[in-house]
Formats: C-alpha cells, sequence, structure tokens
C-alpha cells in the first residue's frame, strides 16, 4: 500500500551510519514510526525530510506492516527556529506534547493542523509565553482534555461562577459547589475570558491580540497545575528546560 500525505518530523534517530527511524506525525494518519533508508547519506533525497521539524509532502510504502519513506517534498524545515535557544526549547517541548498524545494509525486533523500553524508562529513571533500558553490550551482540548471554564465542572450551571478553577476536575466551579472540590485556585475573571477566547479563535489571530502579560501569565500558571494534574503520567522531558522570560 502507498500512503500519500503531509507529514511532520517529531522525532529523527539514527538508525545506522546510513538510515534512521522517524516518528512522524501525519495529517491522514496519526503517528507512524517510518524507517527511512539513506537519509543520513548527504546526496540522500530523503535528508531534508527526515530532520527534526520537517514538514514535508510524504510517500510511504508499507509492507508486511512496516512503513519505509519513499519520497519527501520539503513544505518548510522551519530553519529559523534553530536561531534560538528558547524557540528550539519550546519546539521540542511542542513536538514531545504531541508525541505522546496522538495515536498510532489514528488521525487528529485538528492536532496536526495545530502543530504546523504553531511551528510557523514560533518561526515568526517573540511571544513566546503566549504562544506557549495558546499552544497548551489548544492541544489539550484536542486531545480530549479541554479545560472547562464557561460552566461549572461539578453542576454544570454558568448562573454563578466564581473565580475558582478545580484544576483536578478540569474546570471552573461555582459558589454552591465550591465545597465539594478539594483542590481550587482563585484567578482574575480576565483569565477565563481568555480561556474562552483562545478556544474559540484561531492561534493567528489570538497572537494578534494585544494581551497583558500579568493574564498571559497567570493562564500560564493555570495550565501549569492542570497539566500537571492530567498529564503527570506521560512525564514530559523538554519541559524543565522551557525558558521563559
Ligand atoms: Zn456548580
Amino acid at each position: 500500500m502507498i500512503i500519500q500525505t503531509e507529514a511532520i518530523v517529531i522525532r529523527s534517530t539514527k538508525y545506522s551510519d546510513s538510515d534512521c527511524i522517524l516518528t512522524l506525525f501525519t495529517r491522514k494518519m496519526g503517528k507512524l514510526g517510518v524507517y527511512s533508508k539513506n537519509a543520513r547519506l548527504m546526496k540522500s533525497p530523503l535528508m531534508s525530510g527526515s530532520q527534526i521539524f520537517a514538514y514535508s509532502n510524504v510517500t510511504i510504502n508499507t509492507r508486511d506492516g512496516k512503513y519505509r519513506l519513499s519520497n519527501a517534498d520539503l513544505i518548510s524545515n522551519f530553519y529559523k527556529i534553530a536561531g534560538s535557544v528558547e524557540k528550539t526549547y519550546l519546539g521540542y517541548y511542542m513536538l514531545e506534547l504531541v508525541e505522546k498524545l496522538s495515536m498510532e494509525d489514528q488521525s487528529n486533523i485538528r492536532l496536526f493542523q495545530l502543530l504546523a500553524d504553531s511551528l510557523y508562529e514560533l518561526e515568526k513571533n517573540d511571544n513566546i509565553i503566549l504562544l506557549k500558553t495558546v499552544f497548551e490550551l489548544k492541544l489539550l482540548d484536542y486531545s480530549g482534555f479541554r479545560p472547562n471554564a464557561s460552566r461549572c465542572i461539578v453542576c454544570g450551571d454558568s448562573s454563578s461562577l466564581g473565580n475558582y478553577f478545580a484544576p483536578q476536575e478540569g474546570g471552573r466551579v461555582c459558589i454552591s459547589c465550591m465545597g465539594q472540590v478539594n483542590i481550587k485556585y482563585r484567578y482574575d475573571s480576565t483569565t477565563f475570558r481568555l480561556i474562552e477566547y483562545i478556544q474559540n479563535n484561531h492561534i493567528s489571530r489570538v497572537l494578534e491580540a494585544k494581551i497583558s502579560r500579568q493574564i498571559i501569565e497567570e493562564l500560564s500558571g493555570l495550565l501549569d497545575y492542570y497539566i500537571k494534574f492530567h498529564l503527570s503520567e506521560i512525564r514530559l522531558k523538554t519541559r524543565e528546560y522551557l525558558i521563559l522570560d
């Protein structure tokens, strides 16, 4: 069988002096482990499409349940990301989150588009903390972990919402249900509005908006707790290297 799809290299591992094994995140089939023969050789037509971050139109051959890269037409290698240490770390963090939260042989088109859009934004946009925050919030949404900011997570009502967020339960909690959740944190109401704004708008639109640094930092802190509760078992290695100033 031949598969043709867009793909982003989320991991590239040396297999021999000439070959490598890629983890691709593809538009049509989600995550795939693909053998890339001779990709480490300078003259190989697969070389540029086998580098980490490479975004290409790929052709993959399948035989005996194994995937083999047979062609890669590069769309972008996002080379400008490598010009900044903090962008590089954020880029690796994005790739790791996608790798851990995506499924093999199962497409997640919204997540694929989010990763492609975010890498383009990472090249040109210097608002690293906002980009990280928007990426995390949308990724949680598209991976089945959407934080709920518009209704009470316990009773579902939206009429008497306070400013408390219960990360373990996955959302905001109303005044009458406050006693039912153990761990809750108070946030500015603008932070909840920002969550809804990010959830309802394209990443490029959010990045153009004027948002106060203080609110972005508050949301970033909220997501830290949220990720700690909901994604602790996936043990993110790149997260501790993020430099946000
Ligand atoms: Zn409630």
